[in-house]
């Protein structure tokens, strides 16, 4: 044992320091950061080196649904890599056939096929590859308000200000402006008109591109990144039926959503909509080891039942990761964490959130399902002006930063983004954490309030 073992403060600063020379951080001006050195973490919660404690309201970038380091989860890793660590993409094996099954079984309606990517943005860019082969069409439209991911295809269907630094190569991408009854691009005066002019405004946008240069129209079960945002009741049926009617495959990208989060294994069954291909990563192995991966339509996967399809990833599948989706999804059946994350919502986060709201006039809304909420915090209740404008850094983003640091001074790590406070715990979190963290939060809102106008 090194001397730095004994002695926390120094172990942090050799964590820190060698961090700052070798790791290029993701979506950060380097000289500009200072991580946190994590030293640890279980359940709700993780831990510096200095022992403070985060009650993580933000299950890591929405992943641990199943909170941190789950005893089945790790030994069922642990026995994987000492039985078969690893084996080709193209071979047959049991732990990846039973993942398989075991996703095929939980998605909607009749996705029985699954193709496994990495990651997120993999499956995007997959399930995008797929519906233009299958359509011979090139367009795929995608939402203004909506983040499919990092790579190149994902980072331009994104719609958000992340897609600006590659605004060259957005060929084939078309954006169209989903509902969002709180700022409605449709000026709608209640969810009933947002969802009737959505509706319309997708069907104009599909009429004027031609329907016929239309492989996919893609779209977040429930906007996450975007701020939450969950569609008003009959906007995914029209969106099925448009695409229907016009041969268009149907994308829904649940990374963020799928495995628990809203409350069901697939936030589409809130609707009872079955897309032709469904995105999922993230919660399949809680993130213990990286998958994601699309679920496919019998008609899709009939397009390269004798043709083959021309992707595939060198890793595609790999048997850690599979065994960690395994043993993720029985552990969230064994102990009913979807109808825990249901329950937490209906019961704790999403009461205790809206007593806040009427507490704190910097609360303009709360939004939310299951284990999944944001607060949209604005500086003028009236005329809803966000507490911090779009795609704000620096000095103007004072006002969040200091809500933030007000929240982890308190114990909690909530996940920010511009004026939004997401509300993600792990989909188990335990009903005291809840109550710890809404009153954390409590304290941190006073912060912002005195941030309003
Ligand atoms: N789609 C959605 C809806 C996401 O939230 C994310 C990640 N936050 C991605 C795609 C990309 O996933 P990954 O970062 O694993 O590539």
């Amino acid at each position: 044992m090194n001397a730095e073992a004994h002695d926390p403060a120094a172990a942090r600063d050799a964590v820190k320091d060698a961090d700052r020379k070798h790791v290029f951080h993701s979506w950060s001006a380097q000289e500009l950061i200072d991580p946190l050195a994590v030293a640890g973490a279980e359940g709700s919660y993780f831990w510096d080196y200095d022992g403070n404690r985060y009650l993580d309201f933000s299950s890591a970038l929405v992943y641990t649904n199943i909170g941190y380091q789950h005893p089945k989860v790790t030994a069922a890793v642990q026995e994987q890599a000492a039985r078969l660590c690893t084996v080709a993409p193209g071979f047959a094996v049991d732990v990846r056939s039973e993942a398989a099954r075991l996703i095929a079984e939980r998605t909607p309606g009749d996705l029985d096929k699954i193709f496994f990517t990495n990651a997120g943005a993999e499956a995007v860019e997959n399930a995008v590859r797929m519906a233009r082969l299958h359509t011979g069409r090139p367009k795929v439209l995608s939402t203004y308000r909506s983040y499919h991911g990092a790579t190149s295809t994902a980072i331009n269907l994104t719609g958000d200000a992340r897609r600006f630094g590659n605004d060259t190569a957005t060929a084939g991408v078309v954006h169209f402006w989903g509902p969002f009854a709180y700022r409605s691009p449709f000026y709608a005066a209640t969810e009933a008109e947002e969802c009737e002019r959505a509706l319309r405004h997708l069907e104009d946008t599909i009429v004027f591109e031609g329907p016929q240069s239309i492989a996919a129209v893609i779209l977040e079960t429930v906007g996450g990144a975007p701020g939450v945002l969950v569609p008003p009741a009959g906007y995914l049926p029209g969106v099925r039926e448009l695409c229907d009617r016009h041969g268009i495959v149907l994308i829904l990208d649940e990374v963020m959503v799928g495995f628990g989060r809203t409350g069901t294994w697939f936030a589409a069954e809130h609707w009872d909509v079955v897309p032709d291909l469904l995105c999922f990563a993230k919660g399949v192995t809680s993130g213990y080891v990286p998958l994601g991966g699309v679920a496919i339509s019998p008609a899709i996967a009939e397009t390269f039942a004798r043709r083959p399809y021309p992707g595939g990833l060198t890793y595609s599948g790999h048997v850690l990761a599979c065994a960690a989706a395994v043993a993720t999804i029985n552990v969230m059946a064994e102990e009913d964490i979807v109808g825990r994350s249901a329950r937490t919502g209906a019961e704790l986060l999403g009461p205790g959130l809206r007593a806040l709201a009427e507490r704190h006039p910097s609360v303009g809304e709360v939004r939310g399902l299951g284990t999944f909420w944001a607060l949209e915090l604005v500086r003028d209740a009236a005329t809803r002006e966000p507490l911090v404008p779009y795609n704000a850094s620096g000095a103007d983003n004072a006002p969040m930063a200091a809500f933030g640091a007000a929240c982890r001074k308190g114990g909690l790590w909530p996940l920010l983004a511009g004026n939004r406070v997401h509300v993600a715990p792990p989909c188990n979190i335990e009903a005291p954490d809840v109550a710890k963290g809404l009153e954390i939060l409590d304290e941190a809102l006073s912060v912002a309030d005195a941030h309003m106008r």
